[in-house]
């Protein structure tokens, strides 16, 4: 065997691979990433970042209501989606090109092409064959579409960014983090928006006040929700619309752009897995132990491609777990999957971390439930009716904190800071002892002093 050329070879350059390859290039190790698209991954590009721009830029269609009832006079305001999305690209750009200069100044030799595995220890890239004593597989994901007739005609969220114009009219089909969050976007920047979900009600990992809550919000700012319905089929007609042929009531929509947000598969497209012994689960997701390694031992893997936790801050925590492992083994720790916080930036915005009231009872947890809901101060010198939500979900008997919701202005915000009072195991008597911020929503958090259940 020659001499690998390198201790470890990336493949797959979005947020996981990227922070595994720098820490691994700065514990010493001689590092290489291939990368077949776009630096940064779906985050940086198609995902979190992107998408949060769109967000910002749907709120202000609510900002200038709000704007007016603070004595602004706003004119009537116009939206240009190129606009949006000519400096949306522009400032991805910018951020692929960080990338790119962490890598290159931690070390890291970046190959621009597809990589494939020729055996558990050669990998194919950029015209050559690389040895490498660890691989890293960090390719993602990518949408998932039903196969339908006329699904050619749908975009998924890898195109909604990049559309030429705004769709005057927009299906969404989806229940999950993407459908929301879309159809939050697409409506709040004027597009008449239906979103259709399967189930009864969506988003069916939340909890259920939460659920509820959002349901009412979407509703009251003018998504037309459709629950227990989807698309059979789509025909496109000649003047370039849509028609949307619904499954059950056999019903149609008419509309400029159906959007799949129906999940994600696993990307192992052409990867050459089957030169090693890596194993795939059932849905396709590579097989990993609790150290990310593969049934091959020299390959591991993370991120979405394993299907465990698909969210950028989990991507991150395990590339630095790798490194650590494969470079620095006395500071390698087993990452930790209790307590992700998480957010879905629909319209209002949606924190949570820890159980759901449904799952704490399911654990046989006797609980009491804090509730609370109220329009935000912010909204009171205008005609916005939008309701904030927060619930704690408290364990009757330990007096533990096991779960904090909210759907409101800027939840990921004020989560992120009550995931770190239950990461520390705080009882609902220390938040009760905690002094608010006043005026605030999250103050909210720690006066709630009437169970409601
Ligand atoms: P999700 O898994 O969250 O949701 C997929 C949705 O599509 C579900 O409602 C599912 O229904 C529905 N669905 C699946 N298959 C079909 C089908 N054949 N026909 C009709 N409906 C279908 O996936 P997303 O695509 O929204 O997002 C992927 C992941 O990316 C998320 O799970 C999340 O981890 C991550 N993400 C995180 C974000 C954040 O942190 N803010 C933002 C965006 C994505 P059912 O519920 O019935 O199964």
């Amino acid at each position: 065997m020659t001499e690998p050329s390198f201790d470890l070879f990336v493949i797959g350059g979005g947020s996981g691979g990227v922070r595994a390859a720098r820490f691994a290039a700065s514990f010493g190790a001689k590092v290489a990433l291939a990368e077949s698209r776009y630096l940064g991954g779906t985050c940086v590009n198609v995902g979190c970042v992107p998408k949060k721009f769109l967000v910002y830029g749907a709120h202000y269609h609510e900002d200038f209501e709000t704007a007016a009832g603070y004595g602004w006079s706003v004119g009537s305001p116009g939206f240009d989606w190129p606009t949006l999305i000519a400096n949306k690209n522009r400032e991805i750009a910018r951020l692929n090109g960080i990338y790119r200069k962490l890598l290159v100044d931690s070390g890291v030799t970046v190959i621009d092409g597809h990589a494939r595995l020729v055996d558990p220890h050669t990998v194919e890239a950029g015209g050559q064959r690389h040895r490498a004593k660890h691989v890293l597989v960090c390719t993602g994901g990518w949408p998932q579409v039903p196969e339908i007739p006329g699904k050619e005609h749908a975009i998924t969220s890898n195109e909604a960014f990049f559309l030429e114009r705004l769709p005057r009219r927009v299906v969404v089909v989806g229940g999950g983090y993407i459908a929301v969050e879309f159809a939050s976007i697409f409506n709040g920047l004027g597009a008449q928006t239906v979103q259709l979900y399967r189930g009864p009600l969506f988003l069916k990992e939340f909890d259920q006040s939460v659920r509820e809550h959002l349901r009412d919000e979407l509703q009251r700012k003018g998504v037309d929700l459709r629950f227990d319905s989807d698309i059979a089929s789509i025909e496109k007609r000649g003047d370039g619309t849509l028609l949307a042929h619904l499954k059950n009531d056999g019903g149609t929509i008419e509309t400029d752009c159906v959007f799949f947000a129906t999940g994600r598969r696993p990307l192992t497209d052409d990867l050459g897995l089957e030169n090693t012994r890596v194993e795939l689960d059932e849905r396709g997701h590579v097989k990993v132990d609790a150290h990310f390694q593969t049934a091959e031992p020299s390959i591991h893997a993370l991120g979405d491609l394993i299907g465990r936790v698909q969210l950028t801050p989990v991507a991150l925590a395990e590339g630095m777990a790798i490194a650590r492992r494969l470079f620095r083994p006395d500071e390698y720790r087993k990452l930790d999957y209790e307590l992700i916080p998480t957010a879905v930036f629909s319209l209002p915005n949606i924190g949570t971390v820890g159980m759901t009231e449904a799952a704490a009872r399911k654990k046989g947890h006797e609980l009491r439930i804090f509730e609370s809901r109220f329009r935000p101060m912010k909204l009171t010198l205008t005609g916005l009716q939008e309701r904030t939500l927060m619930k704690l979900v408290v364990d009757a008997r330990t007096d533990r904190v096991l779960g904090c919701h909210m759907v409101g202005p800027d939840a990921g915000e004020i989560v992120q800071g009550m995931a770190v009072a239950l990461k520390a195991g705080a009882t609902k008597r220390i938040f009760d002892e905690t002094i608010g911020i006043h005026p605030t929503a999250a103050e909210e958090f720690v006066t709630l002093r009437t169970a409601v259940r």
